[in-house]
């Protein structure tokens, strides 16, 4: 073992390695992360990822990423990418990249020892006919009427359905195993079929593609795998996976464990349906930061670390579980609260005039960055005689508890000046349209000269230096707390949220910001965490707002643990 061995467990997977490392049973771990390039990876593979490639550094061993394209109909140049550079974003580094595709000749020659071991033979019933015969769990299978063909006409058939003499569908490869075998994936499981379909990498060199459960466990063979990590959906397919493994010559022995995957709440994690939102125009794109797809989330604002936080936190185990989308929200507000520089922007401006501030005057406010990090500083911002506020920070007719600005009322702009509202100016509609205020002189640095009291303050740009800038608040995909379980009848278009977007055009940011890359993120003051989407330009700036300032995550544990 070497030294970054940790010496407690803190999941069954954990142990697991410490007990084949402490025995012998494996010198060196080797794991794998296995997509198959059929679409963009999403937050569940994360934590896929996370594991894989983090048990490797842990113990000392590596990882490989490896590219699961068996089955030519959807895969994609575009996906094969995407993963690559999601999962280096990410912050890890693979040992070898893979591709199944190179083993295909490897698959065929271990197909051909099943076959020969009578282990194996040429099925031509209908898939139709292959489901019913397949009995339930409380009925056994039927025998295929094929099943008994000789090595020789086995032999042959299936070197006919590779050189493409055979039309699809009329016949596959099966496994020889136990029609009556109470777990299902053992009765004469489906191992090879026909496509004449070209394959991205071995284009038109093969006409019978292997299914996954035949080919997944052979592929970790060749690469010494020791480590098979996986979902626990196959947990049921351990026995054929361990039955292929034992019934040919591979040159090792790999096992496989699984582990509950990641759901998150008002959220779908299937690539088949993100295809779908992506290919019906209900989202902009694979990377709509909506999406649960990690460059989704990349590009609403969430920084690899966070996500590894978040995979960590989650932990592993072996029973399937739902996680509350505001944990994974918790996680990135509290590494922004700590990391994010403070700005100011208003996003619904409502013009505010400083009667007795001299026109043409601008003075600089020195303002802090992170008061949670003095380190960091603090910037001069400008404070002149016209100024935007929040529209919802102004009310004509307050309520009892409204400690913002309203007629008559005093507050304070921040790092600035009290200011009292003096007049308000409307439209003919009848809408606010300005507000006349005067300011205290004395008052800078935002303390009243004779400790007067004033509760509210509120942030603000000076409307000749701000900058304009689209900002898009974003919400649940979907309306559906648990998205794995929806009503009779309905499918997970009817639980699309209407309002997951919302745009707004005419928002004022301080002086600067407008040129801040996507990579740079902020605290807009009072409102919640943002960056520049990609989208964005100094011209014309656009800004994510990646979480909101309040933490319904947190106030529900606190809530939880007093009572
Ligand atoms: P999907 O159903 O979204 O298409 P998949 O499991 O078919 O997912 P693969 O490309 O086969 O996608 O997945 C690669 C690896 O990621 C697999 O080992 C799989 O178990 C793991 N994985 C996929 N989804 C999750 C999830 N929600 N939580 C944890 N691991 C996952
Ligand atoms: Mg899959």
């Amino acid at each position: 073992m070497t030294d970054t061995t940790p010496s407690k467990a803190s999941n069954f997977i954990e142990q697991i390695i410490m007990d084949d490392l402490t025995s012998g049973r494996v010198e060196k771990i080797r794991t794998r992360f296995p997509p198959e390039p059929n679409g963009y990876l999403h937050i569940g593979h994360a934590k896929s990822i996370c594991l894989n490639f983090g048990l490797a550094e842990q113990f000392g061993g590596t990882c490989n990423l490896r590219f699961d394209d068996t089955n030519p109909e959807k895969e994609e140049e575009e996906y094969v990418n995407s993963i690559m550079e999601d999962v280096s974003w990410l912050g890890f580094k693979w040992d070898r990249l893979c591709y199944a595709s190179d083993y295909f000749q490897q698959f065929y020659e271990w197909a051909l020892e099943l076959i020969r071991d009578g282990k194996a033979y040429v099925d031509h019933q209908s898939a139709d006919e292959i489901r019913e015969t397949r009995g339930t769990l409380t009925r056994p299978g039927k025998n295929s009427p094929y099943r008994e063909r000789t090595v020789e006409e086995n032999l042959s058939l299936f070197e006919s359905m590779k050189r493409g003499e055979i039309e699809e569908g009329a016949c596959v490869l099966r496994a020889k195993i136990d029609m009556a075998n109470p777990n299902l994936n053992m009765r004469d499981p489906v191992l090879y079929r026909i496509m004449h379909r070209d394959h991205l990498r071995t284009g038109g060199e093969w006409c019978i593609y292997p299914m996954y459960d035949f080919a997944h466990g052979y592929e970790d063979a060749i690469e010494g795998v020791t480590h098979s990590i996986c979902t626990l959906e196959f947990e049921d397919h351990r026995p054929l996976y361990d039955w292929l493994i034992d019934n040919v010559s591979v040159p090792s022995r790999p096992r496989q464990y699984e582990f509950a995957r990641l759901n998150l709440t008002y959220t779908v994690m299937s690539k088949r349906l993100l295809l779908i939102l992506v290919n019906e125009g209900l989202v902009s794109g694979w990377n709509d930061p909506r999406m649960p797809t990690i460059s989704g989330i990349r590009r609403r604002g969430y920084t690899p670390s966070a996500i590894r936080a978040f995979c960590r936190e989650i932990g592993v185990a072996k029973a399937n579980s739902m996680v509350d989308i505001e944990f994974l929200h918790h996680v990135i507000r509290e590494e922004l609260n700590s990391d994010a520089k403070r700005v100011m922007a208003v996003l619904e401006p409502l013009k505010v005039v400083i009667e007795n501030y001299p026109e043409g005057k601008t003075e600089m406010i020195e303002a802090e960055n992170n008061p949670e990090r003095p380190e960091d500083g603090t910037r001069q911002l400008p404070f002149s005689r016209e100024l935007y506020i929040e529209r919802e920070d102004f009310m004509e007719e307050p309520p009892k508890k409204f400690f913002r600005l309203s007629p008559g009322k005093e507050v304070r702009l921040k790092h600035a000046y009290l200011i009292t509202c003096t007049e308000v100016i409307k439209n003919e509609e009848g809408e606010v349209v300005e507000l006349r205020c005067v300011y205290d002189p004395e008052s800078r640095g935002g303390e009243a000269p004779d400790g007067r009291r004033v509760k509210g303050t509120l942030h603000w740009v000076s409307a000749a230096h701000g900058e304009r800038a689209e900002v898009r608040l974003y919400d649940h995909l979907f309306t559906r707390r648990d998205m794995s379980d929806l009503e009779e009848g309905k499918t997970f278009r009817d639980y699309i949220n209407p309002d997951s977007l919302r745009t707004l055009k005419n928002c004022i940011l301080e002086p600067g910001l407008g040129a801040a890359s996507p990579r740079e993120r902020f605290q807009f003051l009072r409102q919640g965490y943002f960056c520049a989407d990609r989208d964005s330009t100094p011209d014309r700036p656009v800004f994510n707002r990646t979480v909101a300032l309040k933490d319904s995550w947190a106030k529900t544990v606190q809530k939880d643990q007093t009572n």
